[in-house]
């Protein structure tokens, strides 16, 4: 996830966790509870301890985007353990489990799996010192600051309970590992391989993040839930000359700077009050020394939106700008601006979200699943309902300690959290680990259907 700044607990008024259900695949009917894990599942509960020393083991071991090669290796080799149809190599470092357990419907479940080029500052025992060298050859340190070790770690837990109790449903269970989500390549890497072609069509797309929020706690929507994002580097060319000599020059620190200034003016005076947007220029660099100036300057920039006409109108204003400010300042040619990374908007399907909801209203306490407005992060994950056709659903897991929660809350202090991509982003391992593989057998449940009648 890029760049997140929602958490998973709506409005955050509920951090007190209670009446945590049991939700194995294979606890159906047990009532709710009010005393926590005591009540996880029996298989659940006896996997925890080897999923904790796992999720450690990961993130400790974290792997930039379409470097997954070492976690990609566990999730191939945990699958075929389980008795899954291991495919490892989709889209480069992806890996595909496939349980055929019968007539049924068929879901799909995605937990991505790349880290982030951050130092890690958590101070925990478990805390990564990794450095490794980039795709542009810089060594650079490498953190799980997204949390994509616990999606890792989830989706093996839950996949592992569903082999281990396959008398409890029926149906074709799809398991996808996927690279590079922060880098929008990933998913796209693994359609182009013939996902669509080499495994069978989902019925439905699952997958879930972990957040700043009351651990335990699930947050969700109908519709958008995260943004779309696009990125741009935009290189303005002048002329440099002597610091001495502006004359001479066509500055492009002036031209960058005025760029800058104006961009900002496109969410304030060219999108409507109730149409959300961001434009953020997270970058801009120019010259090397206080007395040339220099040739061209570098502006990089990030754009977030929830609609794509508004989408559409923002890039055209971008472009409209900085031609613009260019040819005012008297560039000797237009600015270059060349497309990063893409992430299209994730939009719940109205039905299957309502089937999901339902489902963990079933089985959480109904204050632990709440309605989140849409997030300004965006994903990729998108990618998979939309090009297959299939209905998708993504929510939130929170990973904050509860206490820690509410007491930042009542001091009025919940933005001081670390969140994703935080230097200090670390959740805290129960009941995060056990509430997101329940999550995913809850919600995939409610497809693959147990009913006795139909087996
Ligand atoms: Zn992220
Ligand atoms: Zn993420």
């Amino acid at each position: 996830m890029k760049n997140t700044k929602q958490n998973a607990s709506g409005k955050g008024s509920r951090a007190a966790r209670a009446n945590k259900k049991p939700s194995s695949v294979a606890s159906s009917n047990s009532k709710k509870s009010s005393s926590g894990s005591n009540h996880l599942s029996a298989s659940l509960k006896s996997l925890l301890s080897d999923l904790e020393a796992l999720y450690k083991d990961i993130h400790s071991h974290p792997e930039l985007s379409m470097q997954e090669t070492r976690t990609a290796g566990i999730a191939a080799k945990r699958l075929k353990a389980a008795g899954y149809e291991v495919t490892t190599g989709v889209g480069k470092t992806g890996v595909v489990g496939l349980l055929r357990n019968g007539d049924g419907p068929t879901v799909m479940l995605r937990a991505d799996m790349d880290a982030l080029p951050v130092k890690e500052e958590t101070g925990l025992p478990y805390a990564s010192t990794v450095t490794v060298k980039d795709s542009e050859g810089n060594t650079v340190p490498v953190m799980h600051a997204c949390g994509h070790d616990m999606h890792v770690t989830w989706l093996v837990g839950a996949t592992t309970l569903f082999a281990k109790e396959r008398d409890t449903w029926h149906g074709t269970l799809i398991a996808v590992f996927q690279p590079a989500e922060e880098t929008a390549q990933g998913a796209q890497a693994m359609i182009d391989d013939k996902l669509f072609t080499r495994f069978p069509k989902p019925d439905v797309v699952l997958g879930q993040h972990v957040m700043v929020g009351p651990a335990g706690a699930i947050g969700g929507r109908t519709g958008v839930i995260t943004s779309a994002a696009d990125s741009f580097q935009i290189r303005m060319f002048g002329r440099g000359a002597h610091g001495s000599m502006p004359q001479a020059s066509i500055d492009p620190v002036v031209m960058a700077a005025a760029t800058v200034l104006r961009l900002q003016t496109i969410v304030s005076r060219e999108i409507a009050p109730n149409d959300a947007a961001v434009v953020t220029i997270g970058s801009l660099q120019a010259g090397t020394k206080e007395n040339v100036i220099p040739d061209e300057a570098i502006i990089k920039l990030n754009v977030r939106t929830y609609d794509e006409g508004v989408r559409k109108r923002v890039l055209a204003a971008i472009k409209r700008i900085v031609n613009a400010e260019a040819e005012a300042s008297g560039a000797p040619k237009p600015p270059e601006i060349t497309a990063l990374d893409r992430y299209s908007l994730v939009s719940n399907d109205a039905e299957a979200t309502k089937r999901v909801a339902d489902a963990f209203r079933e089985h959480f306490s109904r204050e632990h699943v709440v309605e989140v407005k849409p997030t300004s992060a965006s994903e990729d994950f998108g990618s998979f309902g939309a090009e297959w056709g299939a209905p998708s659903v993504f929510w939130f897991v929170g990973g904050t300690d509860p206490n820690v929660y509410a007491k930042a809350k009542a001091a009025g202090r919940l933005q001081e959290i670390p969140t994703n991509h935080n230097p200090r982003f670390a959740p805290v391992i129960h009941p995060t680990l056990e509430t997101g593989i329940e999550t995913l057998l809850i919600s995939a449940k409610a497809w693959l259907s147990t009913d006795e009648s139909s087996r």
